[in-house]
């Protein structure tokens, strides 16, 4: 089994805790030292039992608190050469480089990574594996391309970006050249692109579908949950949105059984045929 909390999702900051047995890892760390602190303590975890922390790339809101993380307290942090080599704050106690497309294992979790298109310089994302159960997050894509699509098919529970409402980023504050950032190739998911992958990756076994990364500015809670549901009606009781300023639940998830990996490859097959439409609708 595994377990899922969100320390906090959005545009300021970003953090999830994914557990195992006796391993915890951190999936970025985009609020200050503090700030995190308090967030894992409201769900019951120190930093002397982080395994390590996981960075997906450099960007300050999954970023912030990891200097003072590494040098607080000595957690290894696990991060692409290319993000390192943008970090404004890079003086790291312990720090493990890893390459995009070759997995690793810290612990009793198997860490898949995988490369996104978003603007930053060596941009990944993760399914973490503990036995049969599986967990992805997909945040901070412009595209879901087939190749991410292929990642995430026959997860038990996905962390996907919901980053705007296309009305409101329209009429939003943004000036045309950052709209234009967020929507473009190399920005962010909004809620009409994230229902039709969570359509895509649907299956028996998919038993959390966390929406997250949500703009406070160009989005609402209510927006980004209508709009994927209009995708999956039948999977009401299975989604839920991520706050920003506030630690989610633990969401626990378990492997599928032979009889649903039967369902994961019809839904490949059929995630397959979606992703072409998917990618060719954004370009
Ligand atoms: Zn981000
Ligand atoms: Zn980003």
């Amino acid at each position: 089994m595994l377990e899922v909390a969100s320390l906090g999702s959005g545009s300021s900051g970003n953090a999830t805790l994914v557990r195992a047995a006796d391993t915890t890892l951190l999936i970025d760390c985009g609020f200050t030292l503090k700030e995190s602190l308090k967030r894992m303590a409201s769900l019951g975890v120190t930093p002397s039992d982080l395994t390590a922390v996981l960075i997906s790339h450099e960007h300050s809101d999954h970023v912030k608190g990891i200097g003072p993380l590494s040098r607080k307290f000595g957690v290894p942090i696990y991060l692409t050469h290319g993000t390192f080599g943008r970090l404004r704050d890079d003086r790291l106690i312990s720090y493990e480089l890893f390459h995009a497309h070759a997995p690793f294992t810290l612990g009793c979790i198997e860490i898949d990574p995988f490369p996104t298109p978003h603007d930053a310089a060596e941009s990944c994302q993760f399914v973490l594996r503990h036995q049969d159960a599986r967990f992805a997050v997909a945040t901070d894509m412009g595209v879901c391309t087939p190749f991410v699509l292929d990642k995430l098919c026959g997860v038990n529970g996905v962390l996907i970006e919901c980053n705007y409402d296309d009305q409101m980023l329209r009429n939003g504050p943004y000036p045309p050249s950052l709209q234009q950032r967020i929507r473009g190739n190399f920005g962010h998911l909004g809620n009409a692109q994230a229902g039709p992958v969570v359509r895509a990756i649907d299956h028996p076994g998919l038993q959390w579908v966390l929406l997250g990364h949500l703009s406070e500015k160009n989005n609402t809670e209510t927006c980004a949950k209508e709009a994927v549901l209009a995708s999956v009606p039948h999977a009401a009781e299975r989604v839920d949105v991520l706050q920003q300023h506030g630690v989610s639940r633990w969401y626990a998830m378990t492997g599928t059984t032979v009889e649903r990996a039967v369902d994961d490859a019809q839904s490949q097959d059929s995630a397959v045929g979606e992703s072409v439409t998917l990618n060719s609708a954004v370009t």
